[in-house]
C-alpha cells in the first residue's frame, strides 16, 4: 500500500458541529442562490419573474467558512459589508438530477447563517458583467451555526430574522422563499452531482445592510437556530 507524502500539510477538512453529535459535519462545497425572496430582489434592482427565470447560483470556497460565535475583521478593500440573513441546507446524501419529490431524501440538517458580503465590489462586478467573487467569496463570509440534524425534513415556514445591535434589520418567513427547498435541490443538481456535506445558503430577505467594527449581528431561523458574529476593527 502507497502512502501519499505531502510537501507541507495539507489544508485541515473544514467542518461544523453537529447537534446533539459528537462527530463534526464535514464540508465539501459551499452554493449560494441569489435573489431568492421577492422584496430583497427588489431592494437590488433586479425583479425576479419566476415564470420566466431560473434561480441562479454563487458558489465561495469551503475555506470561507467560519463558525457562528466567531469576531471577524471588517475585510478589506470594502467600505460596505453587508449581512445577508440565511437557512442553510446541508446535503447528506449524493444526487444527480433529483426529481423534487425525492429532494427530502438528499437532506441531512439545516443552519441559519449569514452570507457576509462586499457589497460595493459585487455590484460593481454585478454591473460591468464581471465575476462576483472579489464581493462575495471573502475570507471568513461564510457563517454557519452548528448544523440541525433533520433528515427528510423540508422546511416550508418559519420567520428568519436578524438584528444589529439588537436592533432588527431582516424580518421574514421561510415560506416567501421565491424557489422553495425542494425546488432548489431540483434544479442545482442538474448542474453538480450533489455530495454529502455540500451546504446550501438559500437566499436573504429583505432588510440588508452595512455593518461597521464593533457591530454585533444575531440571527435566527425559527424552528432551526441561531447565528451570531461580531465585527472588530480591519487589519
Ligand atoms: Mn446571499
Amino acid at each position: 500500500m502507497t502512502h501519499t507524502t505531502y510537501l507541507w500539510n495539507p489544508p485541515a477538512v473544514q467542518s461544523l458541529p453537529v447537534r446533539g453529535v459528537s462527530e463534526r459535519l464535514p464540508i465539501n462545497r459551499l452554493f449560494f442562490v441569489g435573489r431568492n425572496y421577492h422584496a430583497h430582489a427588489v431592494e437590488m434592482g433586479k425583479p425576479v419573474d419566476k415564470s420566466v427565470e431560473r434561480p441562479f447560483y454563487f458558489t465561495k470556497a469551503p475555506q470561507t467558512l467560519t463558525h457562528s460565535g466567531t469576531t471577524v475583521v471588517y475585510p478589506p478593500e470594502t467600505n460596505n459589508f453587508h449581512f445577508e440573513m440565511e437557512l442553510v441546507v446541508a446535503i447528506g446524501k449524493a444526487g444527480f438530477r433529483i426529481a423534487q419529490q425525492d429532494a427530502h431524501q438528499h437532506i441531512y440538517g439545516y443552519g441559519a447563517g449569514l452570507d457576509m458580503t462586499r457589497r460595493d465590489l459585487q455590484l460593481v462586478a454585478r454591473d460591468k458583467g464581471r465575476p462576483w467573487d472579489l464581493g462575495k467569496d471573502v475570507e471568513q463570509s461564510s457563517v454557519c451555526s452548528d448544523i440541525v440534524p433533520m433528515p427528510g425534513v423540508v422546511i416550508e415556514l418559519g420567520e428568519i430574522a436578524l438584528q444589529v445591535n439588537g436592533q432588527t434589520k431582516q424580518q421574514s418567513d421561510v415560506n416567501k422563499l421565491i424557489w422553495n427547498i425542494r425546488e432548489i435541490i431540483a434544479d442545482l443538481s442538474l448542474f453538480y452531482h450533489l455530495q454529502p456535506g455540500d451546504l446550501i445558503y438559500t437566499g436573504t430577505p429583505e432588510g440588508v445592510g452595512a455593518v461597521i467594527p464593533g457591530d454585533k449581528i444575531h440571527g435566527h431561523v425559527q424552528g432551526v437556530a441561531e447565528v451570531e458574529l461580531s465585527i472588530a476593527k480591519p487589519e
